[in-house]
């Protein structure tokens, strides 16, 4: 059977979403891997604030997290830096996604092309 006009239609559409997704790639700024915690804490202190009624907990502290060769890194953190962190770890995650979605487009769109070959 040859290959079909839907079936051109179809690898055309998986191909234009698949360089949509290439495009959104190129233009993700900063990446980081691992993960942000904010913590509050109570210290021993008796009186402390940390212990009031209502309690008012210290912090935040922020920290870093990640694994680095098998190992639990980790890292304090200032507001500012954890704000950073954040965006970067945020556009980690958002890469990882966009890479998701091409792989499956391009395993779908392989499919396609392989039964052309063998069809031809
Ligand atoms: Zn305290």
């Amino acid at each position: 059977m040859p290959p079909t006009n839907n079936t051109d239609k179809r690898l055309a559409d998986y191909e234009q979403r698949y360089r949509e997704l290439a495009a959104q790639l190129a233009s993700i700024g900063l990446i980081h891997s691992g993960s942000l915690t904010r913590r509050y804490t109570r210290c021993a202190t008796p009186g402390c604030k940390c212990h009031a009624d209502p309690p008012q907990p210290h912090g935040p502290y922020y920290q870093w997290t990640a694994k680095i060769n098998g190992k639990t890194v980790t890292r304090r953190l200032s507001e500012t830096e954890a704000k950073l962190y954040e965006e970067w770890i945020a556009n980690d995650r958002q890469l990882r996604h966009i890479i998701q979605q091409m792989r499956q487009i391009a395993a779908k769109a392989a499919e396609l092309k392989l039964k052309q070959a063998t069809n031809s």
